[in-house]
C-alpha cells in the first residue's frame, strides 16, 4: 500500500515558464493533486523560474491557464503571473541560495571546484556516460572569477538511496550516474538542484511526485542536502517517481518531441479527459476511470502503488 509520510503531506507542483505545458507536464500534475489531496495534504504552486534566459510571459499565463483547464487547486502559491513576479519569482531569493552555497563552501573546503569549461568543451570531452570528465577539479581556479561555474566534487562510491513510493528500494551511484555536477552556474546564479531542495525545504515539502526521468536529479538533491547548511531534513522526503508516458513509437514525451503541441496541452482543443485517460492508464486503472477528474479520485484507492 502507498505509504504517506506520517507527519502531515505537504507536497508541490513545480512546473518552469521555460516552455508551454505538455501532455506529460499535465500528468504528473494531476497525480501530485490526486495523491495529495487523498491524503489530505497541503499542496503548493513552485514556478521555478530562476532561470531566466528560456523564459516569456506566455509561458507563465500557460501555467495558470493548463492547472485552470486541469480542475486542480492549490492551497498556497501565487494565484496569477503578477502576484508570482511580486512575491514568488525565486529571482527574488538568489542571495538566499548564494549565502547558503557560501556557507558550504566555508564549511567544506573541498567540496566544490570552479569549472571554466566552455559549452563546446564539454561537449567534446565528455564522458561515454555523458558525466563531466573532471577536466577542471585538480587546477584550483579561483571561485569568484569572470565566466567559472562551480562543480561538485562526487566522492568515489557515493550513492543515494530512498524508498520510492511506485518503484521500491532505489540506489544511484552518483559518480556513474552524475558525476560532479553544477551547482552555481556561470551567470552566478544557483544550478537548479540547489534552488530545489532549498525551495522544498523551505516550503517544509515532504514527499514529490516526479517523473522516472528524475531520478538523478533526486539522487544528486538527496546528496546535496547532507552538505548544504541546514537541508538535512530533505533526507527524510518521501518520493514517488512515476512512469513516464511513451507516444506511439515508444519514445519519452519531452517538450522537444511535442511537435504537434506548441501552444501547450491545454490549448489544443481537446478536453483535459486526455490528460486523465493518461493518468488511469499510468496507474494501471481502467479507462472509465479517466472520465473524469471525479471518477480518477474514486478509481485511486482501488490501485496499490507499491
Ligand atoms: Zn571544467
Amino acid at each position: 500500500m502507498l505509504q504517506f509520510p506520517s507527519a502531515p503531506v505537504v507536497s508541490r507542483l513545480a512546473p518552469t515558464p521555460s516552455g508551454f505545458l505538455h501532455l506529460g507536464n499535465a500528468v504528473n500534475f494531476t497525480l501530485t493533486w490526486l495523491l495529495t489531496r487523498r491524503a489530505g495534504g497541503t499542496l503548493h504552486l513552485r514556478i521555478d523560474d530562476l532561470d531566466r534566459a528560456r523564459f516569456r510571459p506566455a509561458y507563465l499565463d500557460n501555467i495558470f491557464q493548463t492547472l485552470d483547464w486541469l480542475g486542480l487547486d492549490y492551497d498556497h502559491g501565487p494565484s496569477g503571473p503578477d502576484e508570482f513576479e511580486r512575491y514568488y519569482s525565486q529571482q527574488h531569493r538568489r542571495p538566499e541560495y548564494e549565502a547558503t552555497l557560501q556557507a558550504a563552501r566555508a564549511a567544506h573546503p573541498r567540496l566544490f571546484y570552479a569549472c571554466r569549461c566552455s559549452r563546446a568543451q564539454l561537449a567534446r570531452a565528455a564522458a561515454p556516460d555523458g558525466c563531466y570528465p573532471g577536466t577542471c577539479a585538480a587546477l584550483a581556479l579561483p571561485f569568484d572569477g569572470p565566466g567559472l561555474a562551480w562543480r561538485a566534487r562526487v566522492p568515489p562510491g557515493a550513492a543515494a538511496t530512498w524508498p520510492d513510493l511506485a518503484q521500491g528500494p532505489q540506489t544511484v551511484a552518483l559518480t556513474q550516474e552524475l558525476g560532479d555536477f553544477v551547482v552555481r552556474k556561470k551567470d552566478g546564479a544557483a544550478a537548479y538542484q540547489v534552488a530545489s531542495v532549498l525551495d522544498d525545504q523551505r516550503l517544509d515539502v515532504n514527499f514529490i511526485v516526479r517523473g522516472q526521468d528524475l531520478r538523478t536529479s533526486t539522487a544528486a538533491q538527496l546528496w546535496l542536502a547532507e552538505v548544504l547548511p541546514g537541508q538535512a531534513d530533505f533526507a527524510q522526503t518521501r518520493f514517488l517517481h512515476h512512469d513516464l508516458l511513451l507516444d506511439e513509437a515508444g519514445h519519452k514525451l519531452s517538450k522537444s518531441t511535442q511537435t504537434s503541441q506548441q501552444r501547450g496541452i491545454a490549448a489544443e482543443g481537446a478536453a483535459p479527459r486526455v490528460v486523465y485517460r493518461a493518468v488511469a492508464g499510468l496507474l494501471g486503472l481502467p479507462p472509465e476511470a479517466g472520465e473524469s477528474l471525479a471518477a480518477l479520485q474514486v478509481a485511486l484507492p482501488t490501485y496499490e502503488l507499491l
